[in-house]
């Protein structure tokens, strides 16, 4: 495992539209958690947004993680994926479609672009559900000197609600 000598701050994008998605979600944030040579600092409420693309799928809870962790981009990236597949199976002999999505946000405000990691992600800055979310946890985070919710404010055409606990 690639290890780095001091912390740096990674946000983490979640979301999941399995049948119970909530519970997805609340067992991959107690998962991050436990990842090696990291803690999770903060995470956000959960989140309801519409499927972009085939609408005839139910809705994704979303959230953000914010860890403070000493692996690699690259190994943060490994541990992700991993789980990721522990989440795949779904009810039965099925092997589904995605049922978690585990998407490295933001890593130390590094910037690369390589076949296998892009940061910050491509697409965090069109997508209101990594947004909102990123918000309540990284308030002042400049994406291409822009705060999350100033991103978001003009993204109103993607329906996303946040859930009571
Ligand atoms: P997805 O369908 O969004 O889960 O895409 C997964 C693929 O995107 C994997 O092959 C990753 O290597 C690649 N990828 C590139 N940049 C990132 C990133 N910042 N976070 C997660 N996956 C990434």
């Amino acid at each position: 495992m690639i290890e780095r000598e001091h912390h740096a701050l990674a946000y983490i994008g979640l979301g999941s539209n399995l049948e119970a998605p909530r519970d997805q979600l609340e067992r991959a944030l107690s998962a991050l958690a436990s990842l090696p040579l990291s803690e999770c600092v903060a995470h956000s409420s959960l989140y309801a947004s519409a499927p972009i693309g085939p609408q005839d799928q139910p809705d994704f809870i979303n959230a953000v993680a914010a860890i403070r962790t000493r692996l690699s981009p690259l190994a943060l990236l490994d541990q992700l994926q991993a789980l990721e597949q522990r989440h795949r199976r779904i009810r039965e002999r099925h092997w589904g479609p995605r049922t978690l999505d585990l998407d490295l946000l933001w890593y130390a405000g590094l910037q690369q672009n390589t076949p296998r990691l892009t940061l910050p992600h491509p697409e965090m800055s069109r997508r209101r559900f990594v947004l909102e979310p990123l918000a309540e946890i990284a308030p002042t985070l400049s994406l291409d000197g822009e705060t999350p919710l100033a991103l978001a404010a003009r993204l109103t055409d993607q329906t996303l609600s946040r859930l009571h606990d």
